[in-house]
């Protein structure tokens, strides 16, 4: 049998990688062809298949009969039935809205869009938010106010080399998506400069000219203080300014303010530094601003996006080839999930849920009045914190989503699960959310069905199916068209075919921000991916935005004045560090495959925390002790890793454990006032020498 040409089931990067039969097994192969990756994977990438055969894969429903009880085997038709009476007997004694949904940002576009539209069709409710909201919800958001357009990256990777300098904040892509370093490599080649902006001396900072090693969460400080450079120093673009752009006069006025002494003494970053990254970026032909999720997951992450957005346009590099403002999606799906209305606030296309127009166009499509759509939601936290209260969800399904690893102040958000009257959850293994749940229903893996997926260049993927799913599981697809039936909405979801429900999503999304009309099957395997916008079949598609027009009606960019504000937890005489969160390049997200994978798991066991040797010091901590890191939400236990590769009033923990060390009981939940991100990426925390806890 010939091998399926597909994609990694990870991360927003998306390699090509072949799947061919061997021995009744599927193994992972190069796909040397695909213009990504260029047949380069990582060891999460290669070791993908070892899933599909995973003794722990669920193949069965499985039912608890009460709480505290055990989960029990139980057929499709029992398992359908318990979920369907639990949101209808929710619904009836308490709304609408006491039926939700929870999704998340692996799942392909035909998912995202269809659990979309089981939640406003067959359930009728506005509580459906997906935990891609915790990814770049901030970046997202910046984008959609700078550019009007929120596209991850509006250029394609290829672009990468051509910018003489890139300055690249809180990413570190030489761990979460080795493979895009080739283009890295290939800037460096060409004599171009990297600056990283990180608390911590990654391994991508090693690559890097100049590390600037701020203080978590003093991105506006730092993003002002370049521009004020610039502007005192005459690296500004006034022509592209004045025939490009808006609201340039405030953001002015607001970065004179941030003298670089005054910026030092709030970043941490040494004054030459600050000088030598504006002169860096401002006198180079081409330079480009790469986000990762450092800036963005905080309470003033859509802030600190707009302030770098700030900058690029300052300096004339954004809407011109090498140039440009652009953020490194993370989640496999995180871009089309929130395209296509898996998002509290939005339908298929990128369109608004409570545009009148939006309403109107997408209803059409569904056979549907618009008035029967109901109206945005709560944001993914906001909503998890309601669960089980009056006014909040009762009936919660999860799909594709571990809210007791991944959540902020995850010991909260696991006891509102567990004041549910009713949760379900579709997933491959019995994850630790799926342990709380009352019905668990085993789905299919990606090998296992075909769908699109939108990688962060806003290039739509063909994920082929290589092979048939286990016997007795069904994938979320035909789940919900199941539960569909079962709640008398059957004739919404004619479908469960992805090639089908791809269709239908073409058709949703045509005309909006994210228009797919044009985008088929067919075109996405013959040309290698197909970027968005593509609204009609002759459309060659659109790898470069902004190069003519920028997405507003009047197609300019919008300047945003942005005056650095704290994060919302300082340290103090009580919690006087900073903790900030963050990937190891052996696990995803999670972790509820990578911790699966043997190979994965025996190269990174466990969680820890990063220390620098002089705070080790101050607490006589040697390498591998066990420490208590302590924050308002509470106690976290992991072993010591002494590097100096961080701050030494910074502590750094992966999230992707489960067990005394996850590093979620200790996040912050504030908000941002707009994106509704939490701070994952900083909160106040002391730290303590502590046995081993009993079982860890
Ligand atoms: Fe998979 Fe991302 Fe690794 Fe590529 S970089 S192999 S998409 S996890």
């Amino acid at each position: 049998m010939a091998a399926t040409a597909t994609h990694c089931p990870y991360c927003a990067l998306q390699c090509g990688m072949n799947l061919a039969p061997k021995d009744g097994l599927l193994t992972v192969l190069p796909r040397p062809d695909f213009p990504t990756n260029k047949g380069g994977l990582c060891q999460k990438g290669w070791t993908s298949a070892d899933l599909l055969t995973h003794p722990d894969r669920l193949t069965t429903p499985l039912v608890r009969d009460e709480r505290g009880g055990r989960l029990r085997p139980a057929t499709w038709d029992e398992a359908l039935a318990r979920v369907a009476d639990a949101f209808q007997q929710a619904q009836t004694r308490h709304g609408k809205d006491a039926a939700g949904v929870f999704g998340g940002g692996g799942l392909t576009n035909e998912k995202a869009y269809l659990l979309g539209k089981f939640a406003r069709v067959a359930l009728g409710t506005s509580a459906i938010d997906y935990n891609g909201r915790f990814c770049m919800s901030s970046a997202a958001a910046a984008g959609m106010k700078a550019f009007g357009v929120d596209r991850g990256l509006p250029f394609p990777l290829e672009d990468i080399p051509l910018a003489d300098t890139i300055l690249l904040l809180g990413g570190n892509p030489s761990e979460t998506m080795p493979p895009i370093m080739q283009y890295f490599e290939a800037q460096k080649k060409r004599g171009g400069r990297l600056i990283v902006a990180d608390p911590r001396n990654t391994p991508t900072v090693q690559t890097a000219t100049l590390h600037l090693q701020l203080l978590p969460g003093t991105d506006a400080a730092l993003a002002n203080g370049l521009l004020h450079v610039a502007l005192a120093d005459n690296l500004i673009d006034e022509a592209f300014i004045a025939a490009r752009t808006t609201g340039w006069e405030a953001v002015k006025r607001t970065v004179g303010a941030y003298w670089p002494d005054r910026v030092e003494r709030i970043t941490g970053v040494p004054v030459a530094d600050i000088k030598a990254a504006a002169h860096l970026m401002g006198a180079s032909g081409t330079a480009m601003i790469l986000s990762g999720r450092g800036p963005e997951q905080q309470s003033r992450g859509v802030d600190n996006s707009l302030a770098f957005i700030n900058l690029a346009l300052a300096l004339g590099k954004a809407g011109k080839p090498g140039c440009g403002w652009g953020t490194m999606t993370g989640q496999g799906n995180g871009q089309g999930g929130r395209e296509h209305g898996q998002k509290a606030d939005q339908l298929p296309g990128y369109r608004k849920i409570d545009d009148p127009a939006a309403r109107a166009h997408v209803a059409n499509v569904w056979g549907m009045n618009p008035d029967d759509l109901p109206g945005p939601g709560k944001s993914a936290y906001e909503m998890l914190d309601a669960l089980g209260t009056d006014g909040g969800v009762r009936a919660l399904l999860v799909m594709g989503s571990n809210l007791v690893i991944s959540a902020p102040r995850a010991a909260h958000v696991e006891d509102r699960l567990k004041s549910l009257d009713f949760l379900v959850v579709a997933d491959i293994f019995v994850s630790e959310t799926a342990e709380l749940a009352d019905v668990v229903l085993p789905t299919a893996q990606w090998a296992e069905e075909g769908g699109t997926m939108t990688n962060l260049e806003g290039r739509v993927l063909l994920r082929k199916q290589a092979q048939e799913p286990p016997p007795g599981v069904r994938t979320d697809a035909e789940i919900l068209v199941a539960l569909a039936e079962r709640l008398d909405r059957g004739r919404y979801f004619p479908t469960s075919e992805p090639e089908a429900i791809f269709d239908e999503l073409r058709r949703a999304s045509a005309g909006g921000v994210a228009d797919y009309g044009g985008i088929t099957y067919k075109r996405i395997a013959a040309e290698n991916g197909v970027f968005w916008p593509c609204p009609d079949e002759t459309h060659p598609g659109t790898p470069r935005l902004f190069h003519e027009r920028f997405g507003h009606p009047d197609g300019r960019a919008k300047f945003h004045a942005v005056p650095f504000r704290p994060v919302a937890e300082e340290p103090d005489d009580d919690f006087p560090l900073y903790l900030t969160t963050g990937r190891v390049i052996n696990h995803y997200q999670s972790g509820t495959q990578t911790r699966r994978v043997k190979s994965l798991r025996d190269a990174q066991p466990e969680a820890f925390v990063e220390i620098h040797p002089t705070l080790a010091r101050h607490f006589a901590l040697a390498e591998g002790e066990m420490v208590h890191v302590t924050t308002r939400r509470g106690t976290a236990h992991a072993r010591a890793r002494l590097t100096t590769t961080i701050r030494p009033d910074t502590l750094f923990i992966p999230f992707h454990f489960a067990g005394p060390g996850r590093a979620n009981l200790l996040t912050n939940p504030a908000l941002d006032p707009v994106s509704r991100m939490p701070e994952f990426k900083v909160c106040a925390a002391r730290l303590e020498k502590s046995p081993a806890p009993a079982g860890a």
